[in-house]
């Protein structure tokens, strides 16, 4: 008998995580990843300009959930602390950075993510919450300490992991260009076929692709499925990387750790850290750069690149105070790639759930079970693997 075969729709983290743990399972054959773009990684990428490193979507990972951590040390890719810097995190209020309170230092610079991530991003309206959550977690006294304990980055960049983990998939055939627009059940196999590539069967599959495109797809295998993901919503993110001459950035702003702004602002900026304060190697001393993320949907994607950079540049200008025109830019779109989950969430999952057991060989990563998030999204590739692994064992014989 042939070892079951597994395609991976979708070559971000979770598609290449999802093959190396079904790699690490010697039960299965042939693995395919099918990446619809030109390249692997998803929204993981580094920019390297002029000296410059460059986030373009995650630049750290926590490890209060360690899954990333553990898949960098399991790869051999270096990483370094956050350089976490002695003034304030701070917060946009009425318009205006405010610094955080005591207690919620603990939100520096690196931590953002979690917060983007959540639904504590609309915390200004939950301040009370917020600063109950803060006090829960116990702060040593040594926070500086603990803190750049707690925020890691690959010393090369995110693009490092996607790097390590594609010379780890020598054995699995990797597919760029192969937007998957055919999934179906066929003769007891699932028939994937993707655009320029004859389709094949496969004994088990993993979607590890942002929800709304998976809500897609799996219509022709189940619409009930497909209509429980498409309730799931998301927005898109601009990823905008700065960087100034330091003689052109007020002094106060050299050691920032950069700020939040709650959603209730009505701002496209939802979220800015001062990369050269965070990071060892991100800039030379002679710069500061930061990273933006402004959240929007479709019509802020649509926009042109100068009338964007322009809408986010106008509330940079207005929040820092900085006149001078930078050394460099770098703007990117990700389109619907962050989900919002509401109150309906967990229920819903519950229903997915049933669903998928009686797709019995289908198995759905990314970040619909635990959000957005590196270590969230590898955590569901354990998951998916585990699934197509459940359904692939033999049933026992009835005694
Ligand atoms: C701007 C930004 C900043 C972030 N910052 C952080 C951070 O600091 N820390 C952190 O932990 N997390 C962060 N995240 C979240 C984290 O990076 C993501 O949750 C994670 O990388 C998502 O991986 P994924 O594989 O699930 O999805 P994606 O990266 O979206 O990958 C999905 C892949 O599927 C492909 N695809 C789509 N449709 C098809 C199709 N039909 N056929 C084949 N392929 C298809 C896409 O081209 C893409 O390559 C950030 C995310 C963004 C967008």
């Amino acid at each position: 008998m042939t070892a079951p075969s597994v395609a991976i729709i979708g070559g971000g983290l979770s598609g290449l995580a999802s093959a190396l743990f079904v790699r690490d399972d010697r039960r299965f054959g042939e693995v395919a990843i099918f990446e619809g773009t030109s390249a692997v990684g998803g929204v993981i990428r580094s920019h390297v300009e002029d000296g410059f490193l460059f986030e373009e979507g995650a630049e750290s990972m926590s490890r209060v959930r360690p899954a990333a951590v553990a898949l960098c040390n399991r790869l051999g890719v270096p990483l370094m602390p956050a350089r976490i810097s002695p003034s304030a995190t701070q917060v946009v209020i009425d318009g205006k950075l405010v610094a955080l309170p005591s207690g919620l230092e603990i939100m520096a610079a690196s931590s953002y993510w979690p917060l983007v991530a959540s639904p504590l991003l609309k915390w200004a309206d939950r301040w009370d919450e917020a600063q109950g959550e803060a006090a829960a977690d116990p702060v040593p006294s040594d926070v500086t300490a603990r803190l750049s304990q707690l925020f890691a980055a690959p010393v090369g960049g995110m693009g490092a992991v996607v790097d390590a983990l594609q010379e780890e998939l020598t054995d699995v055939s990797i597919r760029t260009d192969a937007p998957v627009s055919l999934l179906r059940p066929e003769d007891g196999k699932w028939l994937v076929g993707a655009a320029g590539i004859v389709p094949s069967h496969y004994d088990a599959v993993i979607v590890a692709l942002p929800v709304p495109a998976a809500a897609v797809l799996s219509a022709q295998v189940d619409p009930g499925l497909a209509a429980e993901l498409g309730e799931v919503r998301s927005h898109s993110v601009v990823s905008v990387n700065v960087a100034w001459r330091r003689e052109d950035v007020p002094e106060h702003l050299h050691e920032c750790p950069g700020f939040l702004v709650p959603e209730r602002e009505g701002k496209l900026i939802s979220y800015c850290a001062f990369s050269s304060s965070a990071w060892r190697g991100r800039s030379d001393s002679a710069h500061i750069t930061l990273r933006v993320l402004a959240r929007g949907d479709g019509s802020l994607l649509a926009l042109p690149d100068e009338e964007l950079f322009g809408a986010i540049w106008a509330e940079l200008q207005d929040l820092l105070g900085i006149t001078a025109e930078p050394r460099l830019r770098h703007l990117v779109r990700h389109p619907w790639a962050l989900p919002d989950f509401d109150i309906q969430h967990a229920p819903r999952l519950g229903r997915i759930e049933d669903r998928l057991v009686r797709l019995r060989g289908l198995a759905l990563g990314g970040s619909l079970w635990r959000g957005p998030g590196m270590s969230n999204v590898i955590e569901s590739a354990t998951r998916a693997v585990r699934k197509i692994t459940g359904d692939l064992e033999p049933w026992p014989d009835p005694v």
